[in-house]
């Protein structure tokens, strides 16, 4: 199966699809994730984007369309797939379906995480990942588990993006462009809005009971 998951920035994608891809055996895809790693190498793609991910603003479609295309039809994930930040505007939807069928591939799951402003701007300045494992914790909310976590505190990092000032012209970027998929998709049967201001674990049951469908 293949699955989209989708919300704001700071909805809980990452967290939610970090259960998922535990629970079903998926594979997540994060264009975040996929950018930063280019920044991190330095590649000529990472030079590109850098400044313009720092700022809020998005990747070029072509960039991230391209850096899809490779692992969607990966024999490793292809059917096998939650997406996570992908597509983020209208004409990436429509890729994504172009590269899917073209593959004979399909969405089978769109998951939208419903969460109102207030709620995503603590997450967002509280959230810190472990490098290692890719797990994301909130500061304000998570201290005995990251206390605890089996990694260790080493791994622990805060994005660049992840502060008061860029969280705004992030939060408008969602609100321009990828708000409006919304409506792309909302009237498909396998389109499902969640709660995403509930504990991560009620969040998680629910979309268990979805995808087991
Ligand atoms: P995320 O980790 O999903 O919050 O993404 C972090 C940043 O990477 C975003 O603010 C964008 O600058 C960039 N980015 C991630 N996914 C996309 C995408 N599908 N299209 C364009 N830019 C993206």
């Amino acid at each position: 199966m293949n699955v989209i998951i989708f919300g704001a920035p700071g909805a809980g994608k990452g967290t939610q699809a970090y259960h998922i891809v535990k629970k079903f055996n998926l594979h997540q895809v994060s264009t975040g994730d996929l950018l930063r790693i280019e920044i991190k190498n330095k590649s000529e793609i990472g030079k590109e984007i850098e400044s313009i991910i720092a700022k809020g603003g998005f990747a070029t479609d072509d960039i991230v369309n391209r850096l899809i295309k490779k692992v969607a039809t990966s024999p490793d994930y292809r059917n096998r797939i939650i997406f996570d930040g992908y597509p983020r505007n209208l004409n990436q939807a429509k890729n994504l379906e172009l590269i899917l069928n073209s593959d004979n591939q399909y969405i089978n799951f769109v998951l939208f995480l419903k969460v109102s402003r207030n709620i995503l701007e603590k997450r967002i300045l509280g959230r810190i990942i472990c490098e290692k494992c890719n797990k994301i914790f909130n500061k304000f909310y998570d201290k005995n588990e990251i206390e605890n976590h089996h990694c260790g505190k080493n791994y622990f990092i805060k994005r660049k993006d992840d502060n008061k000032e860029v969280l705004v012209d992030r939060y408008d970027e969602y609100m321009q462009k990828t708000r409006p998929i919304l409506d792309f998709y909302s009237s498909r049967s396998y389109f499902y809005e969640i709660d995403g201001s509930d504990k991560i674990d009620v969040i998680s049951g629910k979309i268990e009971q979805i995808l087991t469908v």
